[in-house]
């Protein structure tokens, strides 16, 4: 009984802390993101195993931040954490700099195939996108998807059908160019294709708003040389991305063939819940365990619901970077 009673204590002391209430001092109108200071509320991931060489440190850090500062504005002004996600994320496709919207991987094909996808943990409700081709921002049309569909992931070309009726910006697929993936394209194509291929360079973003609501978005162009029409992790709610309220909110880069077949973010939240893991036992569990015995290699960014961040990865390095409530940016270039 007594145990009982002090669980519920925490608990409703949790859904206060998340809920904006414990706010420091004064008669100011509450702040949605404010309650414990050093609470993570919003982290994102540049991908695993790229290596920034140090005179390219600085850009990334200017656009890791530019990317959090752009999901941050949008929770401190009450925005929830899909939206905020969906903005951190879409900032990072816009930047030439990741594999994921300009600047994604070319197929073998010497085309661009791009997946995405957003998951809300209040009501475990996602979208998602696969194999699309001229879609500018997939993270957004992921979003859309989830609003304004009856369906969770949509592939190919209904799925650019589904965004010319939305309004969707959509560009040719030159668009997405960038000389570094083309130069990698005819390295990959140079090495013996069963060599593990060690930089990825996906986008994601994780992000727990004043209402308590966990959110995660990860949008992707894939791998270097994949066979046409092959789908990665990304997509895929459980295996790229999950977010559940009563767990974390998880978006993974790695080998996506190893991700899916471990369910990774499912994983995750799975050993959270069932076997009362903390979030970065569960993470390192499945980063550091049970991806590399499923032959893969990568990291994820995972988020619980009291804003404790994970961030294991088993590649040389990743990318990432996050902020707390009280605004204070911690940028990774380097991992
Ligand atoms: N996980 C992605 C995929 O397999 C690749 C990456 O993380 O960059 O499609």
């Amino acid at each position: 009984m007594r145990k009982l009673g002090r669980g519920r204590i925490l608990a409703a002391a949790t859904l206060a802390v998340a809920a904006g209430v414990l706010l420091p001092g004064s008669g100011q109108a509450a702040d949605p993101v404010a309650g414990q200071r050093d609470r993570v509320v919003l982290a994102i991931h540049g991908g695993a195993g790229t290596a920034v060489p140090p005179e390219q440190e600085e850009t990334y850090r200017q656009v890791l931040r530019a990317a959090l500062e752009a999901g941050f504005k949008v929770l401190r002004s009450g925005g929830s954490s899909l939206d905020g996600t969906e903005a951190a994320v879409r900032n990072m496709e816009d930047s030439g700099l990741f594999n994921a919207g300009k600047g994604a991987v070319f197929n073998t094909d010497a085309q661009h195939e791009l997946d995405a996808s957003v998951m809300r943990g209040r009501d475990l409700r996602g979208g998602a996108v696969a194999g699309v081709q001229h879609i500018k921002n997939p993270i957004s049309l992921a979003r859309l998807v989830m609003d304004k569909s009856p369906h969770v992931l949509m592939a190919g070309q209904g799925a650019e059908m589904f965004a010319r009726e939305q309004g969707v910006t959509t560009v040719p697929q030159d668009y997405f160019f960038t000389e570094r993936r083309w130069k990698e394209l005819l390295e990959a194509k140079k090495n013996d294709p069963n060599r593990e291929k060690l930089q990825f360079g996906t986008v994601g973003a994780v992000a727990l708003d004043g209402a308590g609501d966990l959110a995660a978005a990860t949008s992707t162009g894939g791998l270097t040389n994949k066979l046409v029409g092959r789908i990665g992790d990304s997509p895929l709610l459980g295996a790229g991305t999950y977010a559940k309220n009563a767990t974390a909110a998880i978006s993974c880069t790695g080998t996506g063939e190893s991700f899916i077949r471990t369910s990774a973010a499912h994983e995750i939240s799975a050993l959270m819940e069932h076997g009362r893991m903390p979030v970065r036992q569960a993470a390192e569990k499945v980063v550091r365990e049970e991806v590399p015995a499923a032959n893969g290699t990568g990291g994820v960014i995972a988020l619980d619901r009291n804003g404790v961040l994970a961030t294991p990865y088993s590649s040389k390095s990743m990318i990432f970077g996050y902020v707390t409530a009280d605004g204070r940016f911690t940028l990774r270039p380097t991992g």
